[in-house]
């Protein structure tokens, strides 16, 4: 289990999502890292819906927006996985 997180294929910065340029030296290309896990920053649950969404920090610096399943709480690190196109966090 884990997350691709784009990385400049130029100067190594990471962003998430994947942008049209990088912001710190313009380029184009991307390469993907897989993540495994990061840290719940905060977390909301959707008065609409009822999904629990996250803040979680990748080791490689961006933040990722992800539903979060289980019992997870800001502050925790949590494991990362995809669903289709949607991060996914869930307790360690
Ligand atoms: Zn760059």
């Amino acid at each position: 289990m884990s997350l691709p997180i784009p990385v400049c294929a130029a100067c190594g910065e990471a962003a998430f999502p994947e942008l049209f340029v990088c912001p710190s030296c313009a380029g184009t290309t991307w390469r993907y890292e897989p993540v495994e896990h990061g840290m719940l920053e905060g977390s909301t649950v959707n008065a609409r819906d009822g999904v629990h969404v996250g803040l979680v920090r990748v080791p490689l610096g961006p933040l990722v927006v992800a539903r979060v399943e289980g019992a997870a709480q800001a502050g925790d690190e949590v494991a990362l996985d995809a669903d289709g196109l949607v991060p996914v966090a869930r307790p360690i």
